[in-house]
């Protein structure tokens, strides 16, 4: 009898706290999101997924190129004109990103925006760009000209008609803040995902790591492999979603700022390392650079991990990952 009724007693104990995984699907910051986080009810799940929300829709109104009321905007509205003082998240944003700008010599550069203007991924281009265009496009690109003013917290872009925008670091960040801020409120294990740039913190209910799914560019219900994420963030910038094609050749939304032609010759990189923002920027540098220098570049970082899917749809991965490449594929 006393036996049964511990048995009882450590039944409803361990209900009581199981734990489960809740997710919900939303559009913010123009991409989809997948917000999925641990927790011991129902209530508890979508409190911690309403945070998040709200934390990343904050993020969108400072850095949205959209929003003609936002900070960055107003940046790019004052260029050539005169520097705008802005909030010190976004200048610090601004700082780190210039800071990849240099370390990428250049391959990635949010003063690339200004050349948004001659591509466009949304099926509207019909012809390719003429050399000429494209040449002159590039005068308003350079990071070297965009000026900020620790003292003063201002950001001034040198060149009339010049632009930033964050398409290439936005999302990654966001889902940082997100994360630290639901792990900050006791959150203890999920995974914020932006459209394959996500942050993953904590395990699975059942204690197993949660796993990111490597797929195939060409074929995304194919699996080339099935990685750990260990309270770290996987990023992804596929060729597949938004490009081009002109005679046949495909071109991708990621540019190289220095020639402002598109890049060419990658299918798929995924950056793995501890920030969503730095894989992020490092997976548009990649596209920029190809290959080898990419390859070369990830091998030289510390912690930073990559696999690439060239254009031939082959995996190279970078010296510290090991690939179990599916069977099924
Ligand atoms: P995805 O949108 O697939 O996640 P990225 O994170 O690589 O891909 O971001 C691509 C976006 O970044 C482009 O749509 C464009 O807005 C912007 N971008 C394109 N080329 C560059 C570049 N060289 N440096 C910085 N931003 C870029
Ligand atoms: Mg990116």
């Amino acid at each position: 009898m006393k036996n049964s009724l511990f048995i009882i007693a450590f039944l409803v104990f361990s209900s009581s706290f199981s734990q489960e995984v809740y997710s919900e699907t939303m559009k913010l910051m123009g991409s989809r999101f997948d917000i999925s986080v641990v927790a011991n009810t129902k209530e508890e799940g979508e409190e911690s997924i309403h945070i998040a929300v709200a934390e990343i829709s904050r993020i969108e109104k400072l850095i949205s190129s959209w929003d003609e009321n936002s900070q960055t905007s107003l940046i790019n509205s004052q260029a050539g004109i005169a520097p705008v003082k802005v909030a010190s998240e976004l200048f610090q944003l601004i700082e780190r990103a210039l800071k990849i700008s240099k370390l990428t010599s250049g391959a990635f550069d949010i003063s690339y925006a200004s050349m948004d203007k001659i591509w466009k991924f949304d099926g509207s281009m019909t012809a390719m760009p003429s050399e000429e265009i494209i040449k002159k496009s590039v005068d308003k690109v350079g990071y070297q000209n965009i000026l900020l003013d620790h003292k003063e917290q201002t950001v001034f872009l040198k060149r009339k008609g010049m632009k930033i925008g964050f398409g290439a670091i936005g999302k990654g960040y966001a889902a940082d803040k997100a994360k630290i801020l639901l792990q900050s409120k006791g959150v203890k294990a999920g995974i914020i995902n932006a459209s394959g740039d996500l942050n993953a913190w904590g395990k699975q209910p059942n204690n197993k790591d949660w796993m990111v799914a490597i797929v195939n560019p060409l074929n995304k219900n194919k699996v080339f492999s099935w990685l750990p994420v260990h309270n770290q963030a996987v990023v992804t910038s596929g060729n597949y979603e938004k490009y081009v094609s002109f005679d046949g050749e495909l071109y991708s939304h990621i540019i190289d700022p220095r020639t402002g032609y598109p890049s060419k010759g990658i299918l798929s990189v995924s950056i793995f390392t501890k920030s969503a923002e730095l894989a992020d920027a490092l997976a548009t540098s990649v596209f920029v650079m190809g290959v080898e220098v990419g390859l070369d570049f990830i091998n030289q970082l510390k912690d930073v991990e990559c696999i690439i899917v060239d254009g031939d749809n082959k995996i190279i991965t970078s010296n510290h990952i090991e690939l179990k490449q599916n069977n099924h594929d």
